[in-house]
């Protein structure tokens, strides 16, 4: 999908338009460049975990990228991705189905399918043995904004019977692991691997593949996470734990793919004598995510007339447009004293959980995001 022409940047288009509902800005140029830096770096297959942001603008641009294989949760995840591109490699990895979403799955090709106990397995015989079942183990490792394994995955023990189960039923058996989103600590992903070769041996099963998961890091606050430092403490865990005989990596991020190619423009709706800020977006739509990972460093802003305002700021309480109290973010943000109603701040990196968790509440929330040819001002 090529830019739209008109629109230059979020500033031009917020100076032309005077948009007075919150708008996402989309570059498809920064959402290639990120899939290229996975494809180049990561030592396996590069699957996008589409829950992170499922527009269509997003997986066409991906596809067009190179990326061929899907993480997908639900079926309503396989029919988009289904609907841009029907070739795409379908992986099924969300480890809790119904039995009526099995019996949709059978309709889409699907590859690969994750499992953490034993009913789980028992539930994917709809789709028979010709695919890839993958265990998922869980850890009680720290090291990123909040984990995952209270919910999915299953101890190493319960993970070495379940892989001599699924291979003992024909499937082709690998290993898979999450190691919980906003991560940026290699070791997370090192201590997991360890432990995958040990269950591996334990099942005495030769897995085909090692699914790593998603949850790398992305640009929040400070300096951008190194990606690439991941891969390389990937790589090197690999070769220590399983040596010559390495599985086939597979990695699955949301997050670190789809964030940095959105701006995210909100308008303040009123500025209070107490300093107090109301914009036209909040919680409830694309800043649904600063109740759980707070970062307001990336963020500028603008007047109507597309000029920064610079300056001296100072903390500031910041409240969404809805009529709910709990509508507020959780910490002040640095604001410019020479803030005003109808003035626009711009969040930077907002193309994970945002679209995709935005909700109607109040008759507020985000609409289709526009298109430009560059994210900055
Ligand atoms: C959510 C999820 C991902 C993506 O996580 P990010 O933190 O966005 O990279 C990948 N795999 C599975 C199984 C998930 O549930």
């Amino acid at each position: 999908m090529r830019p739209d022409p008109h629109w230059l940047s979020p500033e031009h288009h917020l100076w032309r338009e005077q948009p007075d509902h919150p708008v996402m800005y989309f570059s498809p140029v920064v959402l290639q460049q990120t899939a290229q830096r996975f494809l180049d770096g990561f030592p396996g297959l590069v699957t996008y975990a589409v829950k992170a942001n499922p527009d269509e603008a997003v997986l066409v641009n991906l596809v067009a990228a190179g990326i061929t294989a899907f993480d997908v949760a639900s079926p309503a995840e396989m029919a988009a991705v289904g609907a841009v591109c029907p070739e795409a490699v379908l992986h099924y990895n969300n480890p809790v189905r119904s039995t009526a979403e099995v019996a949709e799955a059978v309709r889409y090709d699907i590859a690969s399918a994750s499992v953490d106990c034993l009913s789980e397995l028992d539930k994917l015989a709809p789709l028979g043995t010709d695919i890839e079942v993958t265990v998922r183990l869980a850890l009680p490792i720290k090291g990123a904004a909040y984990d995952f394994g209270a919910k999915f995955g299953v101890d190493p023990e319960g993970a070495t019977a379940l892989l001599k189960e699924v291979a003992a039923r024909g499937y082709r058996a690998s290993l898979c692991f999450h190691p919980g989103t906003q991560c940026d600590d290699p070791t997370a992903w090192a201590a997991y691997i360890r432990e995958a070769a040990d269950v591996a041996t334990m099942a005495g099963v030769r897995i085909e593949r090692l699914n790593v998961g998603g949850g790398f890091a992305s640009h929040r606050a400070g300096g951008a996470p190194d990606l690439e430092r991941i891969f390389e403490g990937i790589r090197d865990a690999v070769a220590g734990s399983f040596g010559a005989d390495a599985p086939e990596l597979i990695c699955e991020p949301g997050r670190a793919l789809a964030s940095e190619a959105f701006t995210l423009a909100t308008r303040v709706k009123a500025v209070r004598d107490c300093g107090a800020v109301f914009l036209n977006d909040g919680l409830y739509g694309g800043l649904f995510e600063f109740r759980d990972i707070f970062a307001v460093d990336r963020l500028r802003v603008i007047n109507s007339a597309g000029e920064p305002r610079t300056g001296t700021s100072r903390p500031r309480t910041v409240f969404g447009p809805t009529c709910d109290s709990l509508d507020q973010l959780p910490e002040p943000v640095a604001l410019p004293d020479t803030l005003k109603e109808g003035d626009y701040v711009l969040f930077s990196g907002m193309g994970a959980y945002s679209m995709s968790l935005s909700t109607a509440f109040n008759g507020y929330g985000l609409s289709r995001p526009v298109t430009v040819a560059s994210l900055s001002g």
